[in-house]
Order: structure tokens, then C-alpha cells, then sequence
């Protein structure tokens, strides 16, 4: 199997985050891509490539994300240090537009002038601090997905999109989790784009991160053409979405399938909710599928709350290749950086071999 990598994906580095009400170093960092590719490279299963550097990826963003959230990310952090922002510094929300306080603003198109109130326009949480180099690494992220998205449509081989910062919880104009672009939809538009017969091209997203992608889930909820399923801890991060009820709107309707899971979720259990999820994407039979792969899911997680096992995730990707589908993965989650990069070898080969 090709993994597609760019070493711009590691300039993002964010010092510290605001976890539990304490500063704690980053969980996102660079050192999670550097433990799978040594995990993955050396015996010849996994070819990895570079990611081509002449892919235009903002075209393909602005498939997904809007106009102004994408001049935003490329231009915040210099406009911010115009503004006497610490160039060595991270940018942060200082207020989020909250409801309860904008209905002033609800019909006035909200337009802060300093960077700090847009930062708040532009991000739901405190986890996507801006530094200099973040965008840098937010288009590489994309390009490796872009990359590994054209792999798959060329010569129909499933491949691995080995990036970061991760993208499921990136909605149309809004950061959060992490996530700046949104690099699955990114794909998924791209494959339709790139497909013989775009209009009828059905994808299906399986997010099988520890966290609900609320962002994939935002992005085709009106869109029948992709199919978004998500298994995912309920009542965790990001709290407000990801119920059993949201099933999508209007000519999407039918078309976003959530699984929440207890607290606590162990392998037998989660097995068999995947095997409900990889139903509903047998029944829709999509030409590609994409998976969200996170393994935040793992029992010694540092911010998941499931107890999976290494053996399971062979289990995961054997299940997975059951669908007999072109597929993609793309690297959302996981933050044990001592069993990441074993955890996704183990994913992949069992998807590869369907040995568990
Ligand atoms: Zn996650």
C-alpha cells in the first residue's frame, strides 16, 4: 500500500493547549506522523511517497470550505503580529460569537477588526492556536490527502494519507479540534470531481476516530452523493453533535449515520457497531470509500475513554476490507504516541490481509 507524506505536515507545532482547565503541552504534534512511518516503513508492505508539491490545494478547498474562512487561515498570523501579535507566538480566540450575544451583529455580517475577535469568528474551541507556520502545514495536510485521493482514483489501489494537523472536525468556515481543513471532504470532492460520471459518484466516509466529526458531518449533510458514518464516544468532545437523531437534512436526509458509544467501549462491542456502520455503507455501495481513521480508540489513549486493544484494530481493518471498495485513509486521531504507530500498522495490514 502507498502512504503519501510531506514533511511541511510537521511545522505546525502549537507549544501548549488548554486541556481540563490546565496548560499541557500540544497532544497534536509532529512526533505522531514521525512514530507510524517508522512503524510503517522498512520492510516493503508500505511504499511511502511524497505528496506532489504542484497539486493546487487551495482550488480543491474551496470545493469545501468558504471564501473568507480560507483568506482568513493564510492571513491571520501576519496580520496578527501587524497588530503586535509575538511572531515566536501562537493566535488566539479571545471571544466565540456566542448566540446569546450577537443578535446585534446577526444581520450586520460580524467583521471584529482586531485578529483576536475574527480568530473567535473562525474557530469553535481553544485547540487551533495559529502560529507562523500553520497554514504551511494546513496545505501540506491536505496535499498529502489530495495525493493519496488521486492514487486511489488512477489505479484504483486503496492507499494511506499519513498527514496532519487532522481535518474532521473542520466545517465549511470553522476550525476546531485540531483541525483546520476539513482533508477528507477535501478528498471526497476530489474523487467525485475526477470520476467519469461526478454527478452519480457516491462516496462513503467511515469515521472511526474516537470523536464525533462534526465538521464531515456539517459539510454533506444536505449532499445524498456521500454518505457519512461515524462511530464515536457519546457525550465526549465536541459534546453538541453527534447523536443517533441528527440522520441529515432535505436531499441528504437519510444519508449521516451516527453510532455513539459509551464511555468505557470495548472491543467485542465496538466490532459489532462497526459491522452496523459497514452495513449501511454495503447498502448505499459507494464507488470509493474513505476512512477517518483515528486511533484515539486505543485503551491507554491520553484523551479517549475507550478500551480497545491492539488486536481489535486488525479486526477494524479486516471488517473494513469486507466492503471490497477502492478506500482511502486518512489520519485523523491517536495521541499515545508509544502504541500510535503500532496500532495503525496493525489496522492496515489486517485491511491488506484480512488476517485478524
Ligand atoms: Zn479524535
Amino acid at each position: 500500500m502507498k502512504v503519501f507524506v510531506d514533511e511541511e505536515c510537521s511545522l505546525h507545532r502549537p507549544p501548549y493547549e488548554i486541556l481540563s482547565g490546565k496548560i499541557v503541552a500540544y497532544h497534536e504534534t509532529p512526533d505522531r506522523l514521525l512514530q507510524i512511518r517508522l512503524a510503517l516503513e522498512g520492510d516493503g508492505v508500505f511504499q511511502i511517497e511524497d505528496a506532489d508539491r504542484s497539486i493546487d490545494v487551495q482550488r480543491h478547498a474551496l470545493q469545501v470550505h468558504s471564501v473568507d474562512y480560507i483568506e482568513y487561515l493564510e492571513s491571520a498570523f501576519g496580520l496578527w503580529v501587524e497588530e503586535g501579535g509575538d511572531p515566536e507566538g501562537s493566535l488566539f480566540p479571545e471571544t466565540f460569537p456566542n448566540a446569546k450575544i450577537t443578535q446585534r451583529f446577526a444581520t450586520a455580517n460580524l467583521a471584529p477588526r482586531s485578529l483576536a475577535g475574527k480568530t473567535g469568528y473562525y474557530c469553535f474551541d481553544l485547540s487551533c492556536p495559529i502560529t507562523a507556520d500553520t497554514y504551511t502545514s494546513v496545505l501540506a495536510s491536505a496535499r498529502v490527502s489530495l495525493s493519496a485521493a488521486r492514487e486511489l482514483s488512477r489505479s484504483g489501489e486503496s492507499a494511506f494519507a499519513l498527514s496532519r494537523p487532522p481535518g474532521h472536525h473542520a466545517g465549511t468556515s470553522v476550525a476546531g479540534g485540531y483541525c483546520f481543513f476539513n482533508n477528507v471532504a477535501i478528498a471526497a470532492k476530489y474523487l467525485q470531481q475526477e470520476s467519469e460520471c461526478s454527478t452519480c459518484c457516491g462516496i462513503a466516509i467511515l469515521d472511526i476516530d474516537y470523536h464525533h466529526g462534526n465538521g464531515t458531518q456539517e459539510i454533506f449533510y444536505s449532499d445524498s452523493s456521500v454518505t457519512y458514518v461515524s462511530l464515536h464516544a457519546e457525550l465526549d468532545y465536541p459534546y453538541f453533535t453527534g447523536s443517533r437523531e441528527e440522520r441529515g437534512d432535505g436531499p441528504g436526509e437519510g444519508f449521516n449515520h451516527n453510532f455513539p458509544l459509551p464511555f468505557g467501549t470495548e472491543d467485542g462491542a465496538y466490532c459489532g457497531e462497526l459491522r452496523k456502520g459497514v452495513k449501511v455503507i454495503k447498502e448505499f455501495d459507494p464507488a470509493y470509500l474513505i476512512v477517518s481513521l483515528g486511533v484515539d480508540t486505543f485503551e491507554s489513549d491520553p484523551i479517549g475513554a475507550f478500551k480497545l486493544t491492539t488486536a481489535c484494530y486488525a479486526e477494524i481493518g479486516c471488517i473494513i476490507r469486507g466492503l471490497s471498495k477502492p478506500t482511502l485513509f486518512v489520519l485523523e486521531g491517536g495521541y499515545d504516541l508509544d502504541t500510535i504507530g503500532k496500532n495503525v500498522r496493525t489496522l492496515l495490514e489486517g485491511f491488506i490481509t484480512g488476517a485478524v
